[in-house]
């Protein structure tokens, strides 16, 4: 890739930390604790970072830090930022606006206990955050966040209101506001793909996400990449479905395949972006553009009338 870094340009580098083998099998009921897959993934995902010297925030899920507690302090020590994935996992739409409040306490909670440092984000497994779920981000100022990162525009799109995709501050209908990180999509060709990390980086061109932050840089608009923690060594999720759950066991390892789908890719397209652009932890994206008073603001709950920044 010819692009060279850009100084004052800084994209978000996001990781949902997550075990996949785990959280498919507390789905079919049978819960069990993160493998210990989650930590080395974690460690190797650490380690190419290092290598490009990029600091990224670890969206880490509240039921895994408890099983690991070492790995989430890592994450710390090695300079990153540590948020909230929610405690289990769950979509939003599956809490109530009460359970989802208890998610969210319970969550940040736990990763404070364990590391002393104070936990800023939040991001919903899925991006299941949607427009009739104002409540989530109510329960995210309570607990004293000052970001959330559960928006994939595309989706917000789909349900009929388009927004930003770059960071703004929300503000709700009782005046309190919290910032929103969403996670953007990204032309190619006549399709507009949901996000650059996942599924859009493991089987489309590694040109596809190196173009979109290009254009976002021409632009002074920051791009975001988002990973998986499993995604990234490459890890064969099939092969980490736990014996003996009978048909069910058979049904994880044929619902994995899709997920392995451009697996292999996945390091050398993550360490393409790191090598061409700079990178940066949300929290500190989010605190420059504050400072620079480029945060616009969008009410809820009618999003597209948003005002210029203050
Ligand atoms: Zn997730």
């Amino acid at each position: 890739m010819s692009l060279s870094k850009t100084p004052q340009t800084q994209h978000v580098l996001t990781v949902d930390a997550e075990d996949w083998p785990a959280l498919m099998c507390s789905y079919l009921g049978h819960a069990m604790p993160a493998s210990a897959q989650f930590p080395e993934t974690l460690r190797r995902v650490m380690d190419l970072f290092d290598a490009h010297d990029a600091k990224a925030t670890f969206f880490v899920v509240g039921t895994h830090a408890k099983d690991w507690p070492e790995v989430v302090r890592e994450i710390v020590d090695r300079g990153h930022e540590l948020a909230s994935h929610g405690w289990a996992h769950r979509k939003t739409d599956r809490l109530s606006p009460e359970t989802f409040r208890e998610d969210v306490r319970r969550s940040v909670g736990t990763l404070e206990d364990l590391t002393g440092v104070k936990v800023r984000g939040y991001r919903t497994p899925f991006f299941s955050l949607l427009p009739d779920h104002p409540w989530a981000l109510e329960a995210q100022i309570e607990a004293g966040l000052e970001y959330d990162s559960s928006i994939a525009t595309l989706l917000w799109q789909r349900a009929g209101t388009p927004i930003s995709d770059q960071p703004f501050l929300f503000e709700l209908a009782g005046g309190a506001s919290i910032a929103e990180l969403p996670i953007p999509a990204c032309k190619w060709g006549p399709l507009t793909v949901r996000l650059i990390g996942g599924r859009c980086m493991r089987v489309l061109p590694r040109s596809v996400a190196a173009g979109h932050v290009r254009r976002c840089e021409e632009a002074d608009l920051v791009g975001m990449m988002y990973l998986h923690s499993y995604e990234v060594p490459g890890l064969r999720l099939a092969r980490h479905v736990p014996r003996g759950l009978g048909r069910k066991g058979a049904m994880l390892r044929a619902s994995a395949l899709p997920f392995e789908v451009g697996l292999g890719r996945m390091h050398r397209a993550t360490a393409d972006l790191l090598s061409a652009f700079r990178w940066a932890p949300a929290c500190e994206v989010i605190t420059r553009l504050r400072e620079q008073g480029r945060l616009a603001t969008v009410r809820w709950p009618d999003p597209s009338a948003s005002q210029e920044p203050r």
